[in-house]
Parts: structure tokens; sequence; C-alpha cells
């Protein structure tokens, strides 16, 4: 029996290893395969995901949490495929982004881009699409029914951008400009039609009333117009292509020339002569008027410096100062220099600021007036009328001149007739010499000589001329 029970044993045992020593290796490659088909499925799902996070990350904006670019001209190509919708590129630019990021620092800025973002994508998605192009700029594609219609829906509804952000001071106030580009050419590269959108918003920005501009041939011929202008003006200054004209003022009373205007002409040499209200508004823009102001400047005090050493008679002449030069902290400064540099008395020169300056930038421009009076400069308001000042301001004015703008005399109403009389007297009460622009006819001259308005500047006298020729003219 004990036999039996070790021999039982033995047998297990021995059948046991056996089963082992048999099966040892299909166990192990079962267990290798499992293993490896788990590593295989784990290196899968990595891979997945860093593929989705690699993807997210090439075709999503960081900072607004939306489609980026890249993505954006892969969807417009396919909704360009479809031929029956009318499509638009809307460009949209935030005007005054600039100034949040300087005062309220980058991650203000990029909460600012984040809800103008959310914005532009409430309005455009699902039916269209739209990516931050770059910086503070935002590019849409969305189909239209008609272009006015478009352009007005735009238009109200980046108006309502201009709400108060949280944390964002009062004073600034979100703002956007807009450039429509219609596709009429579904083959076109997508970066072109892109940079006709950026076009239009670009003139946009140039213009103080538009906010939506609508990129027709009319504004990119203008544009067009305005780059070429920019190329060339400085090589214009440099050439002395900017000549000075002066049209002479005549005193009513003696009709005598007692002053003269300094008016700009380019006399270009690829073009012949380009008037100043073909690049003046453009140079106000790009900033270039303020070198060219001093230039005019120089020339005239160079002038009236040789006139006054060859002992000849001189007469008050006015120079215009752009409104620009009211951002510039050293524009007092750089007056006393030049005076300084000519050594001409100040009653030589007087400054003519235009109206509408004084309404855009009431305070400042105030200010600007107050401080040019206390160093001893005249000032005269230029084209009074075609603005919007009140008559109130004028009394808080520091000027010495008041010259009606040209309309006024234009205008030969018996009502228009009664308001040149009232300003010329309202003038003369608070102490200003009146000038009256853009005289041309007899009728007009006699009634001005009428309500006793002190000088005529116009046609009807003298037209402008090279500075030469009013030298010989105030000389005869
Ligand atoms: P403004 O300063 O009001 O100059 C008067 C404008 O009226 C001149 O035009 C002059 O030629 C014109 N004018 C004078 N009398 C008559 C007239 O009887 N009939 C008509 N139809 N026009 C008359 P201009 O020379 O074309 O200058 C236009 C504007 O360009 C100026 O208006 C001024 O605002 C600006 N401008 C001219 N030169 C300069 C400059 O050197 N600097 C700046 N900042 N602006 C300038
Ligand atoms: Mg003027
Ligand atoms: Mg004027």
């Amino acid at each position: 029996m004990k036999d039996a029970v070790i021999l039982n044993l033995i047998t297990l045992e021995t059948v046991g290893s056996s089963f082992f020593k048999n099966y040892s290796w299909i166990i192990f490659l079962s267990l290798l395969i499992i293993f490896v088909a788990l590593f295989a499925y784990y290196i899968w799902i990595s891979k997945e995901k860093t593929a989705k996070l690699l993807s997210e990350h090439v075709y999503i904006d960081d900072v607004v949490g939306y489609s980026n670019y890249t993505k954006f001209c892969q969807d417009a190509s396919v909704m360009l495929k479809y031929k029956d919708r009318q499509l638009a590129i809307v460009y949209v630019d935030v005007s005054n982004f600039k100034s949040i990021n300087d005062f309220y620092g980058r991650d203000q800025g990029d909460r600012v881009l984040k809800i103008v973002a959310d914005k532009i994508h409430d309005l455009v998605v699902p039916d269209g699409i739209f990516a931050r192009h770059f910086a503070d700029r935002f590019v849409c594609m969305l189909s239209y029914m008609d272009i006015p219609n478009l352009s007005y829906i735009i238009e109200n509804y980046l108006a309502e951008l201009a709400l108060d952000i949280p944390g964002v001071a009062e004073s600034i106030k979100i703002s956007c400009k807009c450039g429509i580009f219609e596709v009429t050419d579904y083959e076109e590269d997508i970066n072109e039609m892109v940079d006709k959108a950026a076009i239009a918003t670009k003139i946009a920005k140039e213009s103080i009333s538009e906010t939506v501009v609508v990129l027709d041939s009319g504004s990119s011929n203008r544009f067009a117009r305005n780059q070429e202008i920019t190329y060339m003006m400085e090589k214009a200054y440099e050439e002395e292509e900017y000549k000075v004209y002066i049209q002479p003022k005549y005193s009513f009373l003696t009709e005598k020339i007692i002053g003269g205007e300094a008016l700009v002409r380019w006399e270009s040499k690829v073009e012949g002569q380009i008037m100043p209200g073909d690049f003046i508004p453009l140079f106000e823009k790009n900033g270039f008027v303020a070198k060219l102001d001093f230039y005019m400047l120089e020339h005239v005090c160079a002038m009236i410096k040789r006139r006054i050493e060859e002992g000849k008679v001189n007469v008050p002449i006015s120079v215009n100062q752009s409104r620009i030069h009211v951002y510039d902290p050293m524009y007092i400064s750089k007056l006393i220099n030049t005076f300084d540099k000519y050594d001409i008395g100040k009653e030589n020169i007087i400054f003519e600021l235009t109206e509408s300056a004084f309404t855009e930038n009431t305070q400042d421009m105030i200010n600007l007036a107050y401080r040019m009076d206390n160093l001893g400069y005249r000032i005269s308001m230029d084209d009074f009328g075609c603005g919007y000042s009140s008559l109130n301001m004028l009394k808080s004015l520091p000027i010495s001149e008041l010259k009606l703008d040209k309309t006024f005399i234009d205008d030969t109403s018996i009502k228009s007739r009664y308001i040149i009389r009232s300003i010329v007297n309202l003038a003369h009460g608070l102490e200003m010499t009146t000038v009256c622009e853009g005289c041309e006819t007899q009728e007009q001259v006699d009634f001005l000589k009428s309500i006793k308005c002190d000088i005529a500047q116009g046609f009807y006298y003298a037209k402008p001329m090279p500075a030469e020729e009013f030298e010989k003219l105030l000389d005869s």
C-alpha cells in the first residue's frame, strides 16, 4: 500500500514535470505575445494622442483658441469648390489694440483678442470660416446676398465691440476697421484674396469716417496712387521738388499787399505739378507733412531774412501747420530753433492752424495754441466755418486772425451774407483780424468791404505764385 502511494507520487511528479517540460514554451510564447500586443497598443495609443495634439497645435491659434490661418486656407479652398455661393473675404483690424497692449500688458491684450475672436466667431460660424491672420488681424470667408447689406451688418456688429472690456479703462474702447473683398475668380490664390481684403482695411484705417471699405476699382486705384506718392515723397524732398508758392493777401482798405500765404506745390520731374489737395491729406496720415511744414517754414524764414539783409520791405507770411504737430512733444522747441537759426522777429510769420484741428483734438490744440502765444508766435484760424467749432471756443483761443472759409462767400443767400457780417463783427469784438479766402468777384469784394472785413485773399486779386514772383510784386 505504502509502495503504491510512493509509486503514484513518482508517476504524478514525472507526468507533471514532463507536462511543464512539454508546454512551458507555449506559455512563455503566449505571455510574450500578450506583452508585445499590449506594448504595441500602448505605442499606438500614444502615437494617436501625440498626432491629435500635434494636429491641434498645427491648426489652432494658441491665443484665441480657434482655427489658425493654415486651417483657414485649407477650409477656404474647400468652400471655394462650391461655386454656387457668392463669397467674400472680410478682413478685420482691431484699431487701438496697441494701446491696450502698451497700457495693460500682453495678458490683457490676449484677453481682448479672445473677446474679439468670440464675437467674430458668433457672427461668422457655422456658415463661414475665420481665423486670426496675425497680431490683431482676423480674416473671414463668408457667403452673402448683397454687398451693401453685408457692409451694413458688419459695421453694426463691429460697432458693438466698442463696449467696455472689464479691466480695461473706459477711455480705451475697442474699435475695428474692416475691409471686404468680393470673390469673383474662384480659382484665385487665397493669399492674394486676403491681401486685397487687407488693402481695403488699410483704406478704412486711413479714413476718419469709414469703418468698412469694400475694395472696388476706385478704392484700389486710390490705394495704388497713395503707394506711388509715398514711394516718391522722400526723393522729391531730397531733390527739392517741393516749391514755395505765395498767394498775396490784400488790405480791403488800401488794396495793397499786406501779407501772403505760403502754399506748397510739388513740381515733380516725372508728373509735372501736383497740387497740395492730392498729397497733403496722405502726408497727414503718414506723418510726412511734419517734415514738409518745417521745410516750408525754413524757406519762408530764409526769404524774409534775405530781404531784411537786402533792406527790402517785408510783410507777414502765413505758413500752414498741420494738426499732427500737436502730437509732437518737440514741436515748440523745433519752432524756437528755426527762429533762432534765421534770427527773424516772430511778427514776420503767422501760423495757420485749421479749424477742424481744434474740433478734433480740442484741449490739446488749445494748449498748443496757448504755448505758442505765450512765446509770441502769431496764430490764425484757417478755414473757419468749415468745421463745427463753437463760437464759444473762439473766446478761449489766443488767435489774432480769423480766416473765413471760401464756402461762406460762395453762398450768396441773404442768410449767409448775414452770418458773414455777424462773424466779422464778432471777430472784431474779440480783437481778431478777419481774412476772407477765395474772393473771386467784384460783388464779393464790394460786400466784404461794406461789412469792414479786413483782408482779402483770392483770385480776384492774385493767385498763388512762385515765391520769386511774389517778391517782385511786393517790390513793385
Ligand atoms: P488753405 O490753407 O485754406 O489755402 C487756401 C487755398 O485756397 C489754396 O489752395 C489757394 O490756392 C486756394 N484759393 C485761394 N484763393 C482762391 C480763390 O479765389 N478761388 C479758389 N478756387 N481757390 C482759392 P491750395 O494751394 O490748393 O491749397 C490747398 C490746401 O492745402 C490749403 O488750404 C492747405 O490746407 C493745404 N496746404 C497747402 N500748403 C500747405 C503746407 O505747406 N502745409 C500744410 N500743412 N498744408 C498745406
Ligand atoms: Mg491756409
Ligand atoms: Mg484756408
